[in-house]
């Protein structure tokens, strides 16, 4: 199963990773906000993950990290 590590505090919720996730599992967490006073990205369901990497490719700021 892969898992998916966010460098919570350098996302600035901008969406881009949960729009080009195949299974639709990232959302922006809408109950907390980081350092940088934005909502961040986190996994809903890691189970259904695929490894993918498609979401840490696309982060412009370098935030994801996928574990096979
Ligand atoms: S690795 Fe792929 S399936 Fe997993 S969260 Fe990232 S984009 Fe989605
Ligand atoms: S693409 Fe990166 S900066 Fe944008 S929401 Fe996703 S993890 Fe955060």
């Amino acid at each position: 199963m892969a898992k998916v590590i966010f460098d919570e505090n350098s996302c600035k919720g901008c969406e881009l990773c949960a729009h080009v996730c195949p299974k639709k599992i990232i959302a922006m967490a809408k109950d907390r906000l980081n350092s940088k006073g934005f909502h961040p990205a986190e996994v809903a369901d890691m189970d259904k993950c695929i490894g993918c990497k498609f979401c840490a490719t696309i982060c412009p700021d370098v935030v994801i990290t996928v574990e096979k």
